[in-house]
């Protein structure tokens, strides 16, 4: 008789075995077999010297990828949240202003994480699939005084790049901290850390980079790290404490490294191997690559009557994740399911503001070629012959 009172379950005798599928929705991509093998390595300790040399390995591929040249530069234990969180913990403290630029689902996830923490949020507008203009941003922060503003450049719950020069010159004059969201747009579209003056700049592995979901990286300017580390009161999170952080990730210029976390070991191979295939293609190659596999999809879709939510003359179409104006007469969800089920492929409904709307597209990293613009072209004609059409 077993004196255990829940049995092991049945279901984990069988062996699972994931399904092959096209990867083609906002995230995650598909890892390519080069990152998964670097993943399948051994474990080797969290603190051996070997890992501290991988993850140095790692800040230099971040900083090459963000064109950065900041100290205080690694990747967090966590998804995109988690950067998120750790961007508005360690930047702002209960009681300040920050201000949240809120243009679609990104910077209302943003607002309510700094409200979680304490702080005081101001939020400017706009609707979703528009943009601000520098001369909006400038009067905000006449008008709000933040000491933290937060700006998506990947807007993926609308597809929209947000236009970011010369918003780092405007929140410095007004003593403030520039963080700038780049999950869904990284790799895929020209960004200049240092150049555009952005105080804090983080990413998810699952997307451009295609790494498994687990790591997102994140950077602080000198500007940021003044602030950060000259706080009166500790950031609320003892996990995603940059003080923390930048001695584990032996950024804070301290001989010894204290044990403060198990970084995801394995998920630090992939992400050093996707660094590496980014650097190796180079970034500005792939730039171009996402802009005119891009361009490719969207005339591509035109052609099949279909239309874009941004309009090609706002000129601020994101060229990682394309969002699709939901067929007129369709379920958008009968259209998604069919394709997963006949195609073996992934495209997404909305999110947030723009749910029931529109179909998502994401074509990152080695997702973005022409052979896959064609996959999803006919995986949706033969969704919008075979899909259930009413009346419109
Ligand atoms: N910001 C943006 C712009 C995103 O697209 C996402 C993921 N869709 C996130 C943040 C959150 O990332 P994660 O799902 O990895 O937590």
């Amino acid at each position: 008789m077993s004196s255990l009172y829940v049995p092991p379950p049945k279901c984990l005798e069988k062996r699972f075995v994931a399904p092959q599928r096209h990867m083609f929705g906002p995230g995650p991509s598909n890892v390519p077999p080069r990152i998964l093998a670097a993943g399948a390595e051994p474990v080797i300790g969290h603190m051996h010297p070997e890992m501290f040399e991988i993850m140095s390995d790692i800040r230099s591929g971040i900083q090459y990828a963000f064109q950065t040249r900041n100290k205080v530069t690694l990747a967090v234990s966590g998804t995109g949240h988690a950067a998120m969180e750790c961007a508005i913990f360690n930047a702002v403290e209960p009681g300040e202003d920050v201000l949240m630029a809120v243009n679609g689902i990104w910077g209302e996830r943003a607002a309510e994480i700094a409200e979680r923490i304490g702080a005081r949020v101001n939020t400017i507008r706009t609707p979703a699939g528009s943009c601000f203009t520098n001369e909006d941003i400038n009067q905000a922060l006449a008008r709000h005084k933040p000491c933290v503003v937060l700006f998506t450049h990947g807007e993926s719950s609308t597809g929209v790049l947000h236009p970011l020069d010369g918003i780092g010159d405007i929140c410095h004059r007004h003593n403030c901290l520039f963080v700038v969201d780049c999950v869904a747009s990284m790799g895929g579209a020209p960004l200049y850390m240092d150049t555009q003056g952005i105080d804090i700049l983080y990413t998810g592995s699952q997307k451009v980079l295609n790494a498994p979901p687990g790591t997102a990286p994140i950077s602080f300017s000198e500007r940021a790290c003044e602030k950060v580390f000259n706080r009166k009161t500790k950031p609320v999170s003892f996990f995603l404490d940059m003080s923390w952080l930048a001695n584990y990730w032996g950024c804070d210029g301290k001989l010894a490294r204290i044990y403060h976390h198990t970084g995801p070991v394995t998920n630090f191979y992939s992400l050093r191997e996707s660094l590496a295939v980014l650097a190796e293609q180079g970034l500005e190659n792939s730039w171009c690559r996402h802009q005119e596999v891009a361009e490719y999809f969207h005339e591509g879709l035109e052609n099949m009557g279909l239309r874009l939510l941004i309009f090609i003359l706002q000129n601020v179409r994101l060229p990682t994740v394309t969002t699709i104006v939901a067929p007129p007469g369709y379920d958008w969800k009968e259209i998604t399911s069919y394709i997963m089920k006949n195609h073996k492929l992934e495209i997404s409904g909305g999110l947030g503001p723009s749910v029931g709307q529109v179909l998502r597209v994401g074509l990152m990293g080695c997702n973005s070629s022409k052979a896959s613009v064609d996959m999803v072209l006919e995986a949706l004609k033969d969704a919008l012959k075979h899909c259930h059409k009413s009346r419109v």
